[in-house]
C-alpha cells in the first residue's frame, strides 16, 4: 500500500517548478491529483498525461489562485470530478523583485495578491468539505525569505512571512476537527523562479548552504508528500525548513 494511495490532492501552480515536482511525487505515493495552472497550458497538460500514466487520476485546471471567486469555482469542480479532496497544497507564487527604493506599488500588490491572498482564497474554499470529512491536511510553501527576509524582496518576504502567520492560526482553528495546516519553507531551490538569477550569484549560494547545493523540487516535494499523509498526523502549525541547512 503506498503512502497516499486513494487519497485525493490539489497542488496550486504545478505546471512548472515546485509545484510539478509535488504533484509527481503524491502521484508516484498513489495519490490522485488535481492540480491548477496560470498561463502555461501545454505544460500543464503534458503533466497530466505524466501523472496519469502512474495510474492514478489526473486533472489540470486553469485557475488563478488570486482570484477568490475561481477558488471557489475550483474546489466545487475538483469536489465534482475527484469526489472529495483530502489534501490542499498552496504553492503558486511569485516574484517582482527590487529595492523599496524603486519598488512601485503594482509590484507589492501583486505579490501579496498571488503569493498571500492566494493562501486565504484557498483555504477558505476548502474548509467546509474538510469539515463535512472531519480531516484534511492544508500545506503552504513559504520560503526562508519569510523568515529571515531578503534584501529586494520585502513584497515577497512579507508574502510569505504572512503566510506563516496564517498557517499557525488556521491551525489553531481547525485542530479541533482533524484539519492540519503546516507550512514548507524552501530555501534555494533551482528552478525557473531561480533561473533568472547569474550564475556567479547562484555560484555563491550554492557554496553558502551546508549541503553544498541548491535543492530540488523534488527535495521539497518529499516533506509535502510527509505532511499529507497519515506519518503526520500529530504535527499542526509547524513551518519545516527545507533548505540544506542554509537556516538553522
Ligand atoms: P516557478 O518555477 O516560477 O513556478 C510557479 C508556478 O506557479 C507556475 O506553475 C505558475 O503557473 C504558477 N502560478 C503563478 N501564479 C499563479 C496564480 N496566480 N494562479 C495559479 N498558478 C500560478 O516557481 P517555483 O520556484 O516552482 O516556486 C513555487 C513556490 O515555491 C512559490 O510559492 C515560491 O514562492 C516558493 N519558493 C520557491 C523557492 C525557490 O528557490 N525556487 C524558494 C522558496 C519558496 P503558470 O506557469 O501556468 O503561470
Amino acid at each position: 500500500m503506498k503512502l497516499l494511495q486513494n487519497q485525493t490532492v490539489i497542488v496550486t501552480g504545478a505546471s512548472r517548478g515546485i509545484g510539478r515536482g509535488i504533484a509527481l511525487k503524491l502521484a508516484e505515493q498513489g495519490a490522485n491529483v488535481a492540480f491548477t495552472y496560470l498561463s502555461s497550458e501545454a505544460k500543464a497538460k503534458e503533466l497530466e498525461a505524466e501523472i496519469a500514466a502512474k495510474g492514478v487520476k489526473a486533472k489540470a485546471y486553469h485557475s488563478d489562485a488570486a482570484d477568490y471567486k475561481a477558488a471557489e469555482q475550483l474546489v466545487t469542480d475538483v469536489l465534482a470530478d475527484f469526489g472529495k479532496i483530502d489534501t490542499l497544497v498552496n504553492n503558486a507564487g511569485i516574484t517582482k523583485d527590487g529595492l523599496l527604493m524603486r519598488m512601485s506599488e503594482e509590484q507589492f500588490d501583486a505579490v501579496i495578491k498571488a503569493n498571500l491572498k492566494s493562501v486565504f482564497n484557498l483555504t477558505k474554499a476548502i474548509q467546509r468539505p474538510m469539515l463535512k470529512e472531519r480531516k484534511g491536511s492544508i500545506i503552504n510553501i513559504t520560503s526562508v525569505v519569510g523568515i529571515r527576509g531578503n534584501a529586494g524582496q520585502s513584497n515577497y518576504a512579507a508574502s510569505k512571512a504572512g503566510i506563516i502567520g496564517f498557517t499557525k492560526s488556521i491551525a489553531l482553528e481547525l485542530g479541533s476537527r482533524n484539519i492540519r495546516c503546516n507550512a514548507v519553507a524552501p530555501g534555494f531551490i533551482e528552478t525557473e523562479m531561480t533561473g533568472a538569477l547569474d550564475e556567479k550569484v547562484v555560484a555563491q549560494w550554492r557554496e553558502s548552504i551546508p549541503l553544498k547545493r541548491g535543492g530540488t523540487a523534488d527535495d521539497v516535494a518529499g516533506a509535502v508528500a510527509f505532511l499529507a499523509s497519515d506519518w503526520s498526523t500529530y504535527i499542526t502549525g509547524q513551518v519545516i525548513q527545507v533548505c540544506g541547512g542554509m537556516l538553522t
